[in-house]
């Protein structure tokens, strides 16, 4: 036996202790917006940490859940593992639907965005702790409390940590339904497209009036087809309003807009064509805000060496992973846009993220455990 099959026997022997982690996570509910009951778990957590031997601080946030720090080793350099403790979840939802466990399946708000993830961190160390092979290299965990609503109060210390690591290994969930690693993200765009009129009654002086209704429709239209699926990048005009009542015609109209590119020329492309809306109806405006909130992973040879190094890893341990990515963003964002190599995905096997169906499957929490720990081992080397 290698000792990477050898942390995956021990891992899984304590499967048991992990899904009761899980639970206990997860039975402490953690929405964005709820700061107290953030608190409480970023000191759970940070006491698990702890229990680990880790020099762990918590750093107070004022608008945002307080942010868990643990770190083992202090070389310079090592790995940083990348995790958020927050779900969509509000309070309550546990009393609507408990946590169960079917078909190998443990069901829960969070469970698999992704608290399986930060169990899967803390049990892989606990791993390399048991067998006596924690690397000489920096590991450390992060744990922000405002991914879900874009990591306004925690991107500039992810930003900071990355850039004093050599690698990152983010723990959002994997890819389903295999359990794909992620070697690419699209970057996330908002933007705000806003048609002024003149406004006159619809009746007496309708031909005083400019409909902005009627120019956001040529504005639709002409966003619309910034998509290109040859380039994966698609346009959504997701959310429309204006007016007043039907007997005005309308001074205002706007469109709310998501984004998603690739890389940055299409980025850039995307931007151009936005920022540069032209009306057609003369005596109306166009005003646009908005931008990328979250830059492209783009699939860089240093990321596809790390997927690479991932697969090995679990070959020897006999299983395989698989390879993807998706238009859903993360802070593995952020890291990869600065050139930190980030492989993402690296949590629990399972489906449903945001959804009702939210699970993960009980017996990747070790296989990832394991993953995860062969990675951090094989970076003594690197
Ligand atoms: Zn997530």
């Amino acid at each position: 036996m290698t000792d990477n099959q050898r942390i995956l026997a021990a891992l899984r022997d304590h499967q048991h202790e992990m899904v009761a982690h899980l639970i206990r996570i997860v039975e402490m509910e953690s929405p964005t917006t709820a700061k107290p009951a953030l608190d409480r778990l970023a000191a759970a957590l940070a006491d698990d940490a702890c229990r680990l031997g880790a020099d762990v601080s918590v750093l107070a946030r004022q608008e945002a859940g307080d942010i868990v720090c643990a770190r083992w080793g202090a070389s310079p350099g090592g790995a940083l593992l990348l995790c958020h403790m927050d779900t969509v979840w509000d309070l309550g939802t546990l009393a609507e639907r408990p946590v169960r466990i079917e078909d190998g399946r443990l069901y829960g708000a969070g469970a698999f965005d992704m608290k399986g993830g930060i169990v899967i961190g803390l049990w892989a160390i606990w791993a390399l702790r048991e067998l006596a092979c924690l690397p000489d290299r920096r590991i450390t965990l992060l744990i922000t409390s405002d991914e879900e609503t874009g990591s306004h109060a925690s991107r500039a210390l992810i930003e900071a940590e990355a850039l004093a690591h050599d690698v990152v290994f983010v723990l959002e969930p994997a890819q389903p339904p295999h359990g794909a690693l992620k070697t690419w993200r699209k970057g996330v765009g908002d933007y705000r497209v806003t048609v002024t009129g003149r406004a006159a009654h619809a009746g007496a002086a309708h031909e005083e009036g400019v409909n902005a209704i009627e120019e956001l429709a040529h504005q639709v239209i002409a966003i619309q087809a910034l998509t290109d699926y040859a380039a994966d990048t698609t346009v959504n005009v997701g959310v429309i309003a204006g007016g007043t009542r039907s007997n005005v015609v309308p001074e205002q109209a706007w469109a709310h807009v998501d984004v998603r590119v690739m890389n940055a020329a299409e980025e850039a492309r995307i931007n151009a064509a936005l920022t540069q809306l032209q009306p057609k109806l003369p005596g109306t405006t166009i005003r646009v805000a908005g931008g990328l909130n979250r830059p492209p992973m783009v699939r860089t040879p240093a990321i596809v060496a790390l997927f690479q190094r991932a697969a090995e890893v679990a070959a020897e341990m006999g299983f395989t992973v698989q390879e993807s990515g998706t238009g859903g963003g993360s802070d593995g964002n952020f890291t990869a846009a600065l050139g930190v190599p980030t492989l993402d995905g690296l949590g629990a096997t399972g489906d449903g993220g945001h959804a009702l169906h939210e699970h993960v499957i009980i017996a990747s929490l070790p296989e990832r455990a394991a993953l995860l720990a062969g990675l951090l081992r094989g970076m003594a080397g690197a």
